[in-house]
């Protein structure tokens, strides 16, 4: 952070994105300190993206599923504790983050498109997300069939209102509740 005492400039001289005085190296800006050991010199290397400040404290994010793989899926991060961030931040949810059952697909859990709140278990880029929590999981989706916007079913059920296929996914707190009356 700026300000904080990174060295002395004894041991090593001030580099990018410090200053010095009476002998001390400070940051000039927030990011990531490197301390050079070839040359002595400390560096303060800003973060690239304006998400990754509040990924340090970050509980829950929301994020769209941008790809997926057998064992992985691709999230895009656009959320941090229901703060929308600057630009993206990349994601990836390991299916043993997600996966209850083992040998069961991991489209049973998330499909390509769905929004997700999940947790990160790390602070870095790419963050790694788990859903194994109550209230994680899919909060948005849309019917892979036609379309349509899915309807909550039931505990791990989501249903298309127009052409009723019915999807299984890990819901967490989810958007959009079934009509009442309707549905099945
Ligand atoms: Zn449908």
């Amino acid at each position: 952070m700026p300000g904080e005492e990174l060295a002395v400039e004894e041991e090593f001289s001030p580099g990018d994105g410090t200053f010095c005085s009476n002998g001390v190296v400070r940051a000039a800006q927030a990011g990531k300190v490197f301390y050079d050991m070839i040359n002595r010199r400390v560096n303060v290397i800003p973060f690239k993206r304006s998400g990754l400040m509040a990924m340090r404290t970050a509980r829950i994010v929301t994020g769209v599923v941008v790809g997926m793989r057998d064992d992985v899926a691709f999230v895009e991060v656009f959320s941090v504790d229901d703060k929308e961030v600057g630009s993206r931040i990349d994601a990836v949810l390991p299916s043993s983050q997600v996966v209850e059952r083992a040998g069961e697909p991991l489209t049973n859990y998330i499909r390509l498109g769905d929004l997700i709140r999940a947790r990160p278990v790390n602070k870095s880029v790419p963050l790694v997300l788990t859903l194994k929590q109550k209230d994680l999981g899919v909060i948005y989706a849309t019917c892979s069939n036609c379309g349509a916007v899915l309807l909550r079913q039931d505990n791990d059920h989501l249903r298309c209102q127009r052409c009723g296929q019915v999807e299984r996914r890990k819901i967490g707190a989810y958007m959009v509740r079934r009509v009442g009356g309707q549905g099945s």
